[in-house]
């Protein structure tokens, strides 16, 4: 058994992701930053090595790759502090599925990156289960609620943004509880067609 870390895509050992799987990737396109945040980044478009990049670490739980994505969002977000990051919970259903939430492994690492707190500030009220959907129905029935009083600058985190419609839903949710700023952040953005 060979131990070491090994590109999410084409599987070779080295550098997670490895450059060539980099050099394919596309950068997003058409991002638009969903109402009641202050600003949205993307690290990638959501398609050919972008996307298998998500889904190696949302299906396969891989996760060699996710000190190379904190660090370059991180490199694209401008945020003043105090603040603290945060995530899109996945739904029930995904979670059961997969055994973890992948949407908090990576604002985990990327609240370590940033130097601010991780913490669990929303969590599902809707019994979604987005796969399969169509893209405009996606995310149109996703609630959240807060655990918590916020009452600061966030950073909230997800895999990929299609519609925007969950970004919208959680900041609501974020600044009702008294954040100031919500800074949306995601792996990789759906091209807009
Ligand atoms: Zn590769």
């Amino acid at each position: 058994m060979i131990f070491g870390r090994r590109c999410p895509i084409c599987l070779s050992y080295g550098p997670s992701p490895c450059v060539d799987c980099i050099g394919s990737m596309q950068a997003p396109r058409g991002l638009v930053v969903p109402d009641g945040c202050t600003d949205m980044v993307a690290l990638v478009s959501y398609s050919g090595n972008g996307r298998e990049l998500v889904r190696a670490l949302k299906y396969r739980g891989h996760r060699d790759a996710t000190a190379w994505i904190a660090l370059n969002l991180q490199r694209l977000l401008e945020v003043s502090r105090p603040a603290v990051c945060t995530w899109i919970p996945a739904s029930s259903t995904s979670r059961r599925r997969n055994g973890f939430d992948h949407a908090a492994i990576l604002a985990r690492r990327l609240a370590k990156e940033m130097r601010i707190p991780a913490r669990k500030l929303l969590k599902r009220t809707d019994k979604g289960e987005q796969v399969g959907r169509s893209a405009s129905l996606r995310g149109a029935n996703v609630a959240f609620a807060t655990r918590s009083k916020v009452d600061r600058r966030v950073v909230l985190v997800d895999d990929v943004i299609t519609t925007g419609a969950s970004f919208r839903s959680a900041a609501r949710v974020l600044r009702g509880a008294g954040a100031t700023d919500v800074y949306g952040v995601v792996v990789a953005a759906t091209p807009k067609r």
